[in-house]
């Protein structure tokens, strides 16, 4: 099976990488700014694309992750893609920092379009996830949870209020920007998140997010390892 990564920041793929001794492939994706590291496990072929860097930063959000997972499927023809990635999560629902989680939905969270319910529904997304992800999540003990995009790293109200109403419980900046690219080729895709911040904790998320930010890319990275090393026993 060819899986290929799905990651927006170096920071959180550098563990993982390391493991695996992936080597990058350099300028694969000219003149786009996404990067490849390639390795192969057994007998699939492992391929990791970051969103790449603009002014002096890793690419984070909806646009880089769309553009990087557009690029990935037409080049390497994944018959997976995993997103893998941090995520904030609630301490209501009883997440804690560096839980892993497999997502078993994903949508849009900042998208408020007015108009007739398929307007909304739309703009919403709710993509299908991989039909083995719960399988997986079972099989690895991985706790699963809905996951929800936007394009900010904080919380307003109204994002909270559409969270809510369609039971979210991990938020990111990537997730439904990259199943929606996978809905349009019919490649499936698996989430894979682990929590650097708690958005109901009252306390700063970005601050948070930092301290936290090493721990649970070590998370992400036994995550990553135990999926696919899951996935070539079990193909
Ligand atoms: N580049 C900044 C901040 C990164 S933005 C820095 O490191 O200094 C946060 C990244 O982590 C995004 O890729 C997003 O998917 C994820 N993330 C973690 N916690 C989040 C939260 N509470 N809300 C949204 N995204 C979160």
């Amino acid at each position: 099976m060819k899986i290929c990564f799905i990651v927006a920041m170096q920071a959180e793929a550098q563990p993982f990488i390391d493991r695996f001794g992936v080597s990058e492939v350099q300028s694969f994706f000219a003149p786009l700014p996404c990067k490849l590291y390639r390795a192969r496990v057994g007998e699939s072929e492992l391929d990791v694309v970051l969103n790449g860097q603009q002014q002096g930063s890793d690419l984070v959000g909806c646009e880089p992750a769309t553009v990087a997972t557009l690029a990935a499927i037409q080049k390497l023809s994944p018959d997976l893609v995993i997103n893998s990635g941090t995520c904030g999560a609630f301490r209501k629902n009883g997440a804690r920092i560096g839980d892993v989680f497999v997502a078993n939905a994903v949508m849009f969270h900042d998208r408020r379009v007015p108009g007739d319910d398929a307007w909304g529904t739309q703009s919403l997304g709710n993509y299908p996830v991989y039909e083995r992800s719960a399988e997986v999540a079972g099989a690895l003990a991985m706790k699963m949870g809905k996951v929800t995009t936007g394009s900010s790293l904080d919380m307003q109200p109204c994002d909270l209020k559409i969270i809510e109403e369609n039971h979210g419980e991990l938020k990111d900046m990537e997730g439904a920007a990259v199943a929606f690219v996978c809905s349009l080729f019919g490649t499936p895709v698996m989430l894979l998140k682990s929590v650097t911040d708690l958005c109901d904790s009252g306390a700063e998320t970005y601050e948070i997010f930092r301290q936290n930010l090493a721990l649970a890319s070590q998370a992400i990275a036994d995550a990553n390892e135990r999926v696919v090393r899951y996935l070539a026993k079990n193909a």
